[in-house]
């Protein structure tokens, strides 16, 4: 297996980065995951885009134009032959003597490796359980940076109670999972966190939301708070790597086992057969 390093193709045993990149000492830097579906990579354009926007907030400035970065990663990714996987692309700000403030003379990193990996398709059956836990995270939720204390230790609490993945709430509100969106169903209409500073704008979000558009679908781009999880009928949660999964149930802050999952799996349905076409 090769990754992308020092802008080329190394073999993975060979690749190693700076004891200074400050990808190492402050998490200073942005990354993507992006699914392979056959080979071919899937809302390609709309992850780059967020890739650009990302570096733009933090003032990171990409080190070649971005068309050729793209075009250094589907090298990657056909030399990897990858069928069914993910390519993860990251970029740090580069490497300089540890010092809080960055210099913007140095060139930031980009490295990549992919993964043959399949669609967690026993999840996508099963549902999973979430673990409700208090977002302690920064306010910029919605820069896709490598800086991911807060969700790292959201989702290590969540397996140590048993459950598959975290429902990150700030006070009441329910914000998102340590790696997901999350929805909810109540009455047949959709609800989700809108795309503000406190959640991470998902591309899975953005997707599954043009389907509801088509579908007719209700879908409410507004936050919805534990009390109201009560009431609910489903819970799903959404990413490049989960696809669509429902879950059965909650614990922690709140308890609660969802009814339903009907609207869960027309959606996931849906989703199945457009990610091919
Ligand atoms: N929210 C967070 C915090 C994430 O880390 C991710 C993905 O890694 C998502 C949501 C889902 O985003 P996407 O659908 O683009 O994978």
């Amino acid at each position: 297996q090769y990754v992308w390093i020092h802008d080329t193709l190394t073999p993975q045993e060979e690749a190693g980065v700076s004891f200074e990149d400050r990808g190492y000492y402050f998490g200073d830097g942005i990354y993507e995951v992006i699914r392979l579906y056959d080979g071919k990579p899937f809302l390609w354009e709309e992850h780059f885009e967020r890739f650009t926007r990302s570096a733009a907030e933090l003032d990171l400035p990409f080190p070649k134009p971005l068309e050729n970065i793209k075009e250094d990663m589907l090298h990657l990714i056909e030399t990897n032959k990858v069928h069914n996987g993910i390519i993860y692309m990251q970029m740090t700000r580069g490497v300089q003597e540890r010092n809080h403030l960055y210099s913007r003379e140095i060139t930031p990193v980009i490295t990549a490796f992919t993964k043959e990996e399949d669609v967690p398709s026993h999840l996508q059956e099963q549902g999973i359980s979430l673990r409700a836990v208090e977002d302690i995270r920064w306010l910029r939720c919605d820069i896709k940076t490598i800086n991911l204390l807060g969700n790292v230790m959201a989702k290590r609490s969540a397996e140590d109670n048993g459950c598959h993945e975290a429902l990150l709430h700030r006070g009441p509100t329910v914000t998102e999972g340590s790696s997901t969106n999350v929805f909810m169903v109540k009455n047949g209409v959709i609800y989700t966190h809108p795309a503000d500073n406190y959640i991470l704008k998902g591309i899975t979000r953005q997707f599954i939301q043009k389907l509801c558009i088509e579908k007719g679908i209700p879908f409410k781009e507004s936050a919805f708070t534990l009390e109201d999880l009560r009431g609910a009928d489903e819970l799903f949660i959404a990413s490049t790597s989960h696809e669509i999964v429902p879950v059965h149930r909650v614990s922690g802050t709140i308890e609660k086992t969802l009814p339903s999952r009907e609207l869960t799996d027309e959606l996931q349905k849906t989703f199945q057969e457009r990610k091919l076409s």
